[in-house]
């Protein structure tokens, strides 16, 4: 049992998490898969320290979206895209730019919890430090082990049996053991695809939770089907739509308040209360 004295011992924290979170810009994002515009010049600006929730129906453009965030949609042969995502002012598709290291500072969480289910629970967090190359002291791994497990909300769940597989964990706990794995490599944004989707009400609280409190250090940005959750969790809302076959667009973005009492569009206001 943890008492409340331990949950006050300082850690190490900071050595591995800086604070403050990166600005993320997408500008005129248009996407295809092969002849298919999936995407029509999406421009959406994600400012550090805040959580940005995606809303729409499904086929819009929502995860394509996510992953020209982060370089993934280039893993599929039959895609490509027109203009740019500026991290802190920079595009990640500039030429030479090291897709590995954007890959680190930009992580990403899907609906169904991904965990190396072989794999011990401490082992899942630190995974992605080696495509970091960074090196760490087994006592520093262990910190780092602990911090971000207790960012994510599972260590409390998970101290006493660290060397057990992430397979053996709940579907809840596999998807906060994912995020703390994401938040080893120290990102900047952190992109969450529809994250409690597969998962029960209390998970799906712990999982807000934990959003909440990152989003002092880090960029969020939440693909959601819940308006409840987009309303509880994000300062900004942005409304993809895709309509009769036409590519996805932003019909409205904004903040979240603004969404959900008092859109512009009456397309956003039927679709934020329920009606379509
Ligand atoms: P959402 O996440 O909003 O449901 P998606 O981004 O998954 O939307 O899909 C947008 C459009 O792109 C859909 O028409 C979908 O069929 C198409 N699409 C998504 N992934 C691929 C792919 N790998 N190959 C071809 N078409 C795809
Ligand atoms: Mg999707």
């Amino acid at each position: 049992m943890s008492t409340d004295t331990e949950e006050l011992t300082p850690t190490t924290v900071d050595e591995f998490v800086e604070p403050g979170g990166s600005t993320l810009q997408a500008v005129g994002i248009s996407a295809w898969f092969g002849n298919h515009k999936v995407l029509q010049r999406v421009s959406l600006t994600m400012s550090a320290g805040g959580v940005t929730a995606l809303i729409g129906p499904s086929g819009c453009g929502k995860s394509t979206f996510l992953r020209i965030l982060n370089r993934m949609h280039e893993l599929v042969p039959s895609a490509s895209l027109a203009g740019e995502v500026l991290l802190d002012g920079r595009d990640i598709y500039e030429q030479g730019r090291r897709i590995t290291e954007t890959r680190r500072r930009i992580g990403m969480v899907f609906q169904k919890p991904n965990p190396f289910p072989a794999m011990s629970i401490a082992d899942n967090v630190t995974a992605g430090l080696k495509l970091t190359g960074a090196k760490a002291s087994r006592s520093a791994k262990l910190d780092l082990v602990e911090q971000c497990l207790t960012k994510a909300g599972l260590w409390k769940e998970v101290r006493d049996r660290l060397r057990q597989p992430g397979g053996a964990l709940s579907g809840g706990q596999q998807q906060r053991l994912c995020i703390a794995r994401s938040l080893a490599v120290r990102p900047d944004v952190l992109l969450m695809d529809e994250p409690c989707s597969a998962l029960d009400p209390t998970s799906t609280r712990r999982i807000e939770e934990t959003i909440a409190e990152l989003r002092a250090e880090v960029t969020i940005v939440i693909v959601t089907h819940n308006m409840q959750q987009a309303a509880r969790v994000s300062q900004q809302c942005a409304f993809f739509l895709a309509e009769d076959g036409a590519p996805g667009e932003i019909v409205e973005a904004g903040p979240t308040e603004v969404m959900f009492a008092n859109p512009v569009d009456p397309r956003t206001e039927d679709y934020v209360n329920g009606r379509f």
